[in-house]
């Protein structure tokens, strides 16, 4: 067993900035600071991204503080250049990232500390700054009929590109940048129906700094509230790109209501209509990570945890980092040097460790 100041537990972008500023601080690695990742290689969850989100096509990649993200054509896949990336400053700034770790408990002790029960040991820390991100736990709505539906169900985390959709009739479900994404490389290739629960809002105009803060707030309030989050992109409406007004001059992405059920053979609505499918791509989302943090009972009553900046509301000790309005890689980095302040107030207030 190894005591620490602070674990992180988590190396992506909110991970690592966490990180950063720890280590500017004054947590020193080792009886300071921990950082524990789940994944064999640097990269966060991009490493995991399918190969055709290219950087040209991301939301823009923030550089992380300390090292700008080299330069890079964006026909670049994110899945090879943000892990380099990564890489490169887990070496710059010497966080001696500890990996392949996955935390799977987190409870508290009796002399106040957090014990971490890991897949390499246990760890006790004096706080926790929790970068778990969502791609571990993608999200699928229920509906009726899952199981008897014969032909395939995908969720975009198992997205890998549309050739394996080759000449199928493909059902695409949710709202969201992905889903408009992958709607266009598989309309190429497949015959495609695009279903949402809600009417898209297409933002025609540029997403500025402003509307960006709008976004966040709506998210930050959510939270504040002890909420279910949602998430960041859900507010801002979909971005109409040229690439996006090409595949809607296609038609690729005239919508119906999502289905009422599935079928043997595809989707069913209660009006009467049907579409046949081989497959169903549900893009609808991810959840945060947290299952790892259940013995904490951090949820309140409506199923949300309330929070104050980034830390637990009550409990200054446990912060969420990549969280509600900072699962951004912008909102990620504030939301590391935010932790990193808090502990350090808490823990070092004299420059000197509080123990
Ligand atoms: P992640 O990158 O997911 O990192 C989490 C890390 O925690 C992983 O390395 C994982 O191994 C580790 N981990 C998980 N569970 C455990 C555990 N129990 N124990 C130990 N380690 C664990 N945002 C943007 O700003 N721009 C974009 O262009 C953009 N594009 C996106 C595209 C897609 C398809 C998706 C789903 C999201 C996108 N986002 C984008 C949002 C993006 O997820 C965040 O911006 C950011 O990259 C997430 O960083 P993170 O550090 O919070 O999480």
């Amino acid at each position: 067993m190894s005591d620490v100041d602070v674990a992180v537990i988590g190396a992506g972008q909110a991970g690592l900035s966490a990180g950063y500023h720890l280590l500017r601080a004054g947590f020193a690695p080792g009886p300071g600071l921990v950082v524990l990742d789940a994944d064999r290689r640097p990269g966060g969850a991009w490493q995991h991204r399918w190969p055709s989100l290219t950087l040209g096509r991301t939301h823009h990649v923030h550089d992380l503080p300390g090292l700008p993200f080299p330069p890079a054509g964006d026909d670049v896949p994110a899945a090879e250049a943000v892990p380099a990336y990564f890489a490169d400053y887990e070496q710059h700034v010497g966080l001696g990232v500890r990996r392949p770790v996955r935390v799977h408990a987190v409870r508290r002790t009796d002399d106040g500390r957090f014990l971490l029960r890991t897949s390499a040991g246990e760890w006790t820390a004096r706080a926790v700054v929790n970068a778990t991100g969502t791609w571990t736990r993608p999200f699928v709505p229920r509906y009726p009929g899952q199981e008897v539906f014969r032909g395939r169900q995908v969720h975009t985390v198992d997205y890998r590109g549309p050739a394996e959709f080759a000449g199928q009739s493909v059902v695409v479900v949710g709202g969201g940048a992905s889903a408009v994404q992958l709607l266009g490389e598989i309309a190429e290739v497949a015959h495609t129906t695009w279903v949402t629960r809600r009417p898209p809002v297409w933002r025609e105009g540029p997403f500025g700094p402003e509307e960006g803060r709008a976004a966040v707030a709506l998210v930050a309030d959510a939270v504040r509230e002890g909420r279910s989050p949602g998430s960041v992109v859900g507010v801002t409406g979909l971005v109409v790109t040229p690439w996006v007004r090409a595949a809607r001059e296609r038609g690729v992405l005239d919508r119906l209501p999502v289905f009422d059920r599935l079928t043997p053979d595809g989707v069913a609505w209660d009006d009467g209509r049907s579409v046949r499918a081989d497959a169903v791509l549900w893009a609808t989302g991810f959840r945060a990570a947290l299952g790892h943090l259940a013995p904490l009972h951090l949820r309140g009553p409506g199923g949300g945890i309330a929070m104050e900046g980034t830390h637990v509301a009550g409990e200054p000790r446990v912060h969420l980092v990549g969280y509600g309005p900072s699962a951004s890689t912008i909102g990620a980095n504030r939301a590391g040097r935010e932790a990193a302040r808090e502990l350090r107030r808490l823990l070092l207030p004299d420059g000197v460790l509080a123990r």
